[in-house]
């Protein structure tokens, strides 16, 4: 569905981007991820057709951004970062002046119109002036605006900067709406959002990818090895015999001895092996009471900046 080729963009003699490349399944939710200065609203411009690479190429549904670009930009919905303009606008005037600029068929335009207010729940606001709406709804008509013309890729900078948490819950389901109808590309600097409303993370920084996977794989990756934390009573000596019963398992390591004469270990394991159930499991059959077990998951914010480094120092 979109395609990029080695694309580089230079304003001036700084280097934005940097021969970045990747593709876009039809259907898939993408997350554009990186921190702020990364080139992710860049990367964005340049797939809408808003601003030109310096050089590569961008192909959207099979049209050649520089060649077909009216045909190519037919098929992008776009939300730039930041609220929307036309402040002085109602909501339907707003999307109304939306259908009319992408030249949405007259005689179905007052339908279409209704019908996107309805999908992004603006049906109750559509009188009111869009700078009288909160920023949740703000953001809400500025999705309206790239849903007008049916486009097949909705490109969505920064969706929820500036939102409440209520309002970011409502707009992440909003999009996750969208996208069983359309492409999807945001962006975001929070892990978290990206790998709950997305399917693929494409990790940017400083204007180069570092890692395109699954939110999941992306964690995995990072954090490696499988290590738990389990407090349990004096063992004497017990625990060692658990060592060899337990497949996968790497380590066992003796953190502190607790007042309560209790021990706390922490176990390392390869990655794949449930390694709470097996202890849960194993320790019962040694007699081994154990009072606490704690999984010491990196977080994926943790991952990020792991991976962000890592990009850095190749
Ligand atoms: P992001 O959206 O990830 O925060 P941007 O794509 O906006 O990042 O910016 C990437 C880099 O390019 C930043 O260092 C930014 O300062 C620079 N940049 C963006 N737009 C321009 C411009 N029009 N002129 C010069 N530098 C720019
Ligand atoms: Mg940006």
């Amino acid at each position: 569905m979109i395609e990029v080729k080695n694309v580089t963009k230079k304003y001036g003699n700084f280097v934005a981007l940097d021969d970045i490349s990747f593709k876009i399944n039809e259907g898939e939710i993408i997350g554009l991820l990186g921190p702020n200065g990364a080139g992710k609203s860049t990367t964005m411009n340049i797939i809408t057709g808003y601003i030109e690479q310096t050089s590569g190429e961008v192909i959207v549904a099979g049209y050649d951004m520089e060649k077909k670009a009216k045909k190519a930009k037919r098929e992008i919905g776009y939300m730039p970062e930041g609220v929307p303009l036309y402040t002085d606008l109602t909501v339907k005037e707003f999307v109304t002046y939306m259908a009319e600029l992408k030249r949405v068929n007259r005689k179905e335009k007052k339908e279409k119109v209704q019908q996107i207010l309805k999908e992004t729940g603006l049906e109750d606001v559509q009188k009111k002036l869009i700078r009288n709406l909160s920023r949740g709804y703000k953001q809400r008509v500025s999705m309206a605006g790239a849903l007008v013309g049916d486009p097949k890729i909705l490109i969505l900078d920064e969706p929820t900067v500036g939102l409440d948490p209520k309002q970011i819950t409502e707009i992440r389901s909003l999009i996750k709406r969208l996208g069983k109808k359309h492409t999807v590309i945001l962006s975001s600097h929070i892990l978290s959002e990206v790998s709950q409303i997305c399917n693929k993370v494409i990790i940017i920084n400083k204007g180069k990818i570092v890692a395109t996977d699954t939110p999941d794989n992306l964690e995995k990756k990072v954090v490696g090895n499988n290590t738990i934390y389990v407090t349990v009573e004096d063992t004497e000596g017990k625990i060692d015999k658990v060592k060899d019963k337990i497949k996968g398992l790497k380590s066992i390591e003796l953190v502190k001895e607790n007042e309560d004469k209790t021990k706390q270990y922490v176990l390392e394991a390869d990655k794949n092996v449930d390694l709470r159930k097996k202890v849960f499991e194993q320790f019962a059959k040694e007699g081994i009471t154990i009072f606490e077990m704690k999984k010491a998951d990196a977080t994926l914010e943790d991952a990020f900046m792991k991976i962000i480094d890592e990009g850095g120092k190749k």
